[in-house]
């Protein structure tokens, strides 16, 4: 094999390894376009991050006790950290969890 041969070889197999690099760069979103979404469609994507009232069991009224006001995800303002939608602080799920640990709240 001569100087020139593995001179050639070399470049093509770095050429080679440059086009597989942009090829895979070429499909991935950059920054600017990852960040572009607006406002409206970043509270539609968390919202569907939460689950459904149907899915968690949810009900408006509380369960021995235990209510949205006195769990640690209750938000505020009708607002739960997991569940989609409008929430009633008297309302309750199967994923109540206590607000204050010790302070679970026994049958009403
Ligand atoms: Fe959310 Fe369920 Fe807790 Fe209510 S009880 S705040 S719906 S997790």
């Amino acid at each position: 094999m001569t100087d020139d041969s593995v001179r050639a070889r070399r470049s093509f197999l770095g050429g080679a390894l440059l086009a597989g690099a942009a090829a895979l760069c070429a499909g991935r979103p950059g920054p600017a376009q990852s960040k572009d979404y607006p406002a409206q469609s970043k509270d539609l994507l968390a919202q569907s991050k939460k689950y459904t009232k149907e899915r968690v069991g949810y009900r408006d009224e509380p369960y021995e006790g235990r209510s949205c006001a006195k769990c640690v995800l209750y938000a505020g303002h009708g607002e739960c950290a997991i569940v989609q939608g409008e929430v009633s602080a008297n309302g309750w799920c199967v994923q109540w969890t206590p607000a204050t640990m010790g302070s679970l709240a026994g049958p009403a």
